[in-house]
């Protein structure tokens, strides 16, 4: 993955000029309900009527199984994130589907008793903006035990409680205080108040309320206060009250939005991130991840270095050596170029040791491999494949090359004298055994054995030589 971002930082001013202007158009885009209300109220007759009641109870069927389908998906997410806000809005969507299809059910009944037909709209209102308003009070409390969570009697027992509503609303219905208008006035305004209480204690708290969520669950509570205020001007099945039902419907479908959202994502009201903590967020996680991804390189550098490397001397160790010696195989057969190998080792070490001591031993060993770094060419690679023996691959070198490098090498140690401890200098010789891949065998094993048996024949011969043919 390779994702370029950069946070731009914009002058302090027009940070300010944006972001008070997308907040105007938040509020203008609230308030478009506003502008429709008004509309109708001044230029429309309020005679004017619409009485269809098959469409009416087919408007009220689609809102109560969305409703049903909203609440669930609410609930969903309570059990996840048992955030109490998210228990308050479950319990406002069921409360006003239980509620509200008594409205669709009792649209036949219009004619016979209006008030049955009428008072289930702002009955579900009013139970629905009381909820909301107890969950946004909620907001910033810890989440609820797991155990609450799925409590099924809890469910039911706010189930029972919305058909009693459902009971005493009726009851209110056939009662003689049902025509007087301050009745469903007082259920319609009690619902536009309480809207209207929670938007503004929203606005008042914002600066605590970062997630982008409680915008949606804003700009909704505004409609469901501006449908309140629409219903109360509006008589029924006049323009106005259709009206009502959009402003409604068109809250409720931003706030399952809003709910939706927050399924598929963190399950949470609170937790929902804005774009621009998105992209803080992002950007430091891939600061993190590159850090830990060098350092990760560093590492896998350093163990690949041990992992090939003779600890004591430097050298490469006798599997860097294979890998590398069938490298220059390869490269040797397809560029038809020679290759050749120095098998080295050292003489009469073991009495370095026994005279000297073993520390002594490992620093002749040590000033051995710098000595011969010396000797031979830069491509050229030593590795300690023994004790006290050595290997050097020589890429390109013909037998005489071969042999006046071995050459080179066994010089250098035989006039050098090695420190050891103080006063203590240790001169030593080595004895080596060339061979060429192709002249003295086709694989790996038969041209590494002559490389030793001519190493052998060094030794027998009187050491401190090289042979090479
Ligand atoms: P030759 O000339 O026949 O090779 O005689 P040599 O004494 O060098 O050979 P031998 O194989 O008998 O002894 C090798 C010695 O190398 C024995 C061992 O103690 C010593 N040796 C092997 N590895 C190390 C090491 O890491 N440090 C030290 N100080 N000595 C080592
Ligand atoms: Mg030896
Ligand atoms: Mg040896």
């Amino acid at each position: 993955m390779n994702i370029n971002i950069a946070i731009y930082e914009p002058p302090p001013a027009l940070r300010f000029v944006t972001s008070a202007y997308s907040r105007c158009l938040l509020v203008g885009f609230a308030l478009i309900p506003a502008y429709l209300i008004a509309y109708i109220y001044f230029f429309q007759d309020p005679a004017l009527k619409f009485e269809h009641h098959l469409f009416h109870e087919i408007a009220i069927a689609g809102a109560t199984l969305e409703g049903l389908f909203v609440a669930y998906v609410t609930s969903r997410c309570y059990k996840a994130s048992g955030e109490p806000i998210l228990r308050w809005l479950t319990l406002g969507f069921l409360g006003f589907t239980l509620i509200y299809a008594l409205h669709g059910v009792f649209t036949e009944v219009a004619h016979h008793n209006i008030w049955l037909f009428l008072f289930y709209g702002p009955a579900s209102r009013l139970v629905m903006s009381m909820l909301l308003l107890v969950g946004l009070l909620s907001y910033h409390r810890p989440p609820d035990a797991v155990e609450k969570r799925a409590s099924v009697r809890v469910w039911l027992a706010w189930i029972a409680l919305f058909l009693l509503v459902d009971l005493a609303v009726a009851l209110l219905a056939n009662l003689r205080i049902a025509g007087n208008p301050a009745t469903r006035l007082t259920m319609e305004g009690g619902a536009l108040v309480l809207s209207a209480i929670n938007v503004a204690i929203l606005i008042l708290r914002l600066r605590r309320i970062r997630s982008p969520l409680m915008m949606i669950y804003g700009i909704s509570v505004t409609l469901f206060a501006l449908s309140s205020l629409a219903f109360i001007l509006a008589q029924p099945w006049n323009h106005m009250w259709w009206l009502a039902h959009a402003i409604f419907a068109a809250g409720f479908f931003l706030l399952s939005y809003g709910i939706v959202q927050a399924f598929h994502t963190t399950r949470s009201f609170s937790t929902i991130y804005s774009q621009e903590d998105l992209m803080l967020r992002l950007t430091e996680a891939m600061a993190r991840s590159e850090s830990t991804s060098q350092e990760l390189q560093r590492t896998n550098q350093k163990l690949e270095y041990l992992a090939a490397t003779d600890p004591l001397t430097g050298a490469g160790n006798r599997r860097q050596f294979i890998e590398r010696v069938d490298a220059e195989i390869a490269r040797a057969k397809r560029g038809n170029t020679p290759f050749s190998l120095l098998s080295i080792d050292l003489d009469h070490f073991k009495s370095i040791n026994d005279t000297h001591g073993h520390q002594a031993g490992d620093t002749v060993l040590r000033g051995f491999v710098r000595k011969c770094h010396d000797a031979i060419r830069p491509y050229d690679f030593i590795a300690r494949t023994g004790g006290e023996e050595f290997m050097v691959s020589l890429p390109g070198a013909s037998t005489e090359t071969a042999r006046l490098i071995g050459e080179r090498v066994r010089s250098a140690i035989a006039d050098s004298a090695f420190e050891a401890g103080i006063g203590q200098s240790i001169r030593i010789t080595v004895s080596i055994g060339v061979s060429e891949f192709g002249r003295d065998g086709d694989t790996l094993d038969a041209f590494l054995r002559v490389a030793d048996q001519r190493l052998y024949r060094a030794k027998h011969e009187g050491r401190n030589r090289v042979i090479a043919v």
